[in-house]
């Protein structure tokens, strides 16, 4: 946590002059005029941005490839994948193409000289069970092709692919939208031939899939699963955002992802949730607030015990917190929202003077498991100059 400094000043004196501040609470900071999204690394890893669920022409999205590098290069992505179907092949009148690697071939192309990992893949496409899954990391998209339903995970295992189920609730395949864990699948886990489960695909969030998760040792993943269009898809004008899946990695390479999504350090960020294992969602929580400056406020008599606390957030996230209690706010009651890339004011009554005081916060838009919420501490010093 970062030490602070105390302010004596009066208010508006103090906010004008806290050094580099740029912008208070209700305001924000110029990252909404670019649409690339921003999380802080953790202690030890790289923060990596990753969507790996896109369709294209090749299937049944409605863009060529490049479209799909050139909206992952605006939302500031590290990895993508595009998963055409390769059962459903809707456009293949119109864009015949016997070679099913030929779209990661075209966006590798796009990608060139640019600061993007992008990974072969491909969706496997079959009615419940197994029902959708992506396999990433897959040298050779053509040779799944064809093959029963078991026989298809086999080989994408055999190549060494990296296996994701794919929207476990879907309502069209589960119809009343739970994830379920069929006999099919606990066969499939038992030879090792999934990795990883969508908690979250496109507009949708799973409860069902986070326990199968969690109880199943599975990677928690979530992705855009996007056809048509990123902006319009998730209203990005009015500060909507793709889901994407935020993986702590050593380095940004092909080889240090794909060792961070086996040993599942991931976080998902849906719809201004963040989903993950306690360890990794509490440190990107913690590495994305820190405490600006603390001013104690005055009385008549000299100083009252009142402290203003300028929290900064530097992270996507609009955090809302619910205090745990060990003291009470002078201008919020027990929940506050600490908006993305902006600083906050949040004034604390500890009753006396106290040189450092805890806050403690349970996070309520963010998940460890279903109906599990986080708790995060800061660390406030309020010593004087
Ligand atoms: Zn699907
Ligand atoms: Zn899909």
């Amino acid at each position: 946590m970062k030490r602070t400094q105390v302010w004596v000043l009066s208010g508006m004196t103090v906010l004008a002059s806290l050094s580099g501040m740029s912008q208070v609470e209700g305001q924000t900071s110029g990252s909404q005029e670019s649409r690339a999204i921003t999380f802080p690394d953790i202690p030890g890893y790289k923060t990596l941005i990753c969507d790996f669920h896109q369709h294209t022409v090749f299937s049944d999205g409605d863009v060529w490839p490049t479209v799909r590098v050139w909206e992952a290069l605006a939302d500031g992505l590290d990895a993508i994948s595009i998963t055409d179907h390769l059962e459903y092949q809707p456009h293949e009148e119109d864009i015949p193409h016997p070679d099913r690697n030929r779209v990661y071939q075209i966006a590798l192309e796009a990608a060139t000289d640019r600061d993007l990992l992008v990974i072969n893949g491909a969706e496997i496409t079959r009615d419940m069970p197994p029902g959708h899954a992506n396999a990433i990391f897959l040298p050779d998209a053509n040779k799944l092709v064809g093959l029963d339903s078991i026989e298809v995970f086999r080989e994408a295992k055999r190549q060494g692919a990296y296996v994701i189920w794919n929207h476990p609730h879907w309502y069209a395949q589960s119809p009343n939208g739970t994830a379920v864990l069929t006999k099919m699948h606990k066969q499939m886990l038992k030879e090792g031939l999934i990795q990883a489960i969508e908690v979250v695909n496109e507009h949708s969030y799973s409860d069902e899939a986070l326990k199968i998760a969690i109880d199943n040792k599975l990677t928690i993943m979530g992705a855009s699963d996007i056809h048509d269009m990123i902006e319009w898809q998730f209203n990005l004008k009015d500060g909507g955002h793709r889901p994407v899946t935020l993986v702590f990695a050593t380095e940004k390479t092909e080889e240090a992802l794909r060792d961070a999504l086996q040993n599942g350090r991931t976080v998902v960020w849906f719809d201004n949730t963040l989903i993950g294992k306690k360890e990794y969602l509490v440190s990107l929580v913690q590495q994305s607030l820190f405490i600006r400056q603390t001013q104690v406020m005055e009385s008549y008599n000299g100083k009252s015990t009142v402290v203003s606390v300028y929290i900064e957030n530097k992270s996507d996230v609009d955090y809302i917190l619910e205090n745990q209690k060990d003291y009470s706010f002078y201008d919020h009651a027990d929940i506050v929202t600490v908006k993305a890339n902006a600083v906050t004011m949040l004034q604390v009554k500890p009753l006396k003077e106290l040189k450092t005081f805890n806050l403690r916060f349970k996070v309520l838009n963010a998940l460890t498991a279903p109906n599990t919420h986080p708790l995060i501490s800061l660390n406030v010093y309020t010593t004087q100059n």
